[in-house]
């Protein structure tokens, strides 16, 4: 999980290779392994993010999602903020910036930047979420990847087309998402929220509060609590 991942032109390709870093294909990005000082690449890392959604608990969510390449059945993880999490409504100037209160629970996707303690317990959950380039190299964001043949999975597919990974309209759909209950702050950037999931409100009680909301109709997509 300790690899950084860098923004390289292709006119730069030799210029970080003698320097150390290494290709790694299946990110389909240039990585500064372990050992090696990431301070050499300043001019290639991402630059520091823009946190726009904070949480003082989360939800890890599972499912899983059949590969367009090898069509297995995938495991693939998302990150859901419950009611009283809080959105950055940008303003035209910086004064104008407004945190709103989240009223409903809400779904990330297109998530381009982890608090590291966010990004550490993702990683020890599994090895294949990560940050990686899409296909134009034009964006950097944590993606899925299938668990057997390691292809890509696109996060417009994950989170907006029914039938598929974390979106769900019915409550078969629901019985694929597991959620884990996680008692720690939340930080990053996205830029896709889906908002007003009817179906996941009995899990994702706000915090300070207890789950009052299942009434015994659904003991199967309770949340975990966290180890
Ligand atoms: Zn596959």
């Amino acid at each position: 999980m300790s690899d950084f991942y860098l923004r390289v032109p292709f006119s730069d390709n030799d210029a970080v290779r003698k320097l150390g870093a290494r290709w790694n294909p299946v990110a389909k990005a240039w990585c500064v392994p372990e050992g090696v000082d990431p301070v050499l690449f300043a001019e290639w890392l991402a630059p520091p993010p823009d946190i726009n959604v904070r949480s003082s608990r989360y939800l890890l969510a599972s499912s899983e999602h059949r590969c367009h390449r090898c069509h297995k059945m995938s495991a693939v993880h998302g990150f859901m903020l419950p009611i009283g999490h809080e959105a950055l409504n940008v303003g035209d100037t910086e004064e104008e910036d407004e945190w709103e209160y989240g009223e409903d629970p809400t779904l990330l996707s297109h998530i381009e930047y982890l608090s590291p303690t966010v990004a550490t317990r993702i990683a020890t959950l599994t090895p294949f979420y990560k940050l990686a380039f899409t296909a134009d190299q034009n964006e950097c964001y944590y993606s899925n990847f299938c668990d057997y043949c390691h292809a890509r999975f696109n996060d417009h597919q994950l989170f907006a087309e029914p039938g598929e990974g974390f979106v769900a309209f019915c409550l078969e759909d629901a019985k694929r998402v597991q959620l884990l209950d996680v008692s720690e702050s939340f930080a990053a950037q996205c830029n896709g929220l889906s908002i007003g999931i009817a179906l996941f409100e009995d899990m994702t009680y706000p915090a300070q509060q207890s789950p009052m909301r299942d009434g015994g109709k659904s003991p199967s997509r309770r949340a975990m609590a966290p180890d």
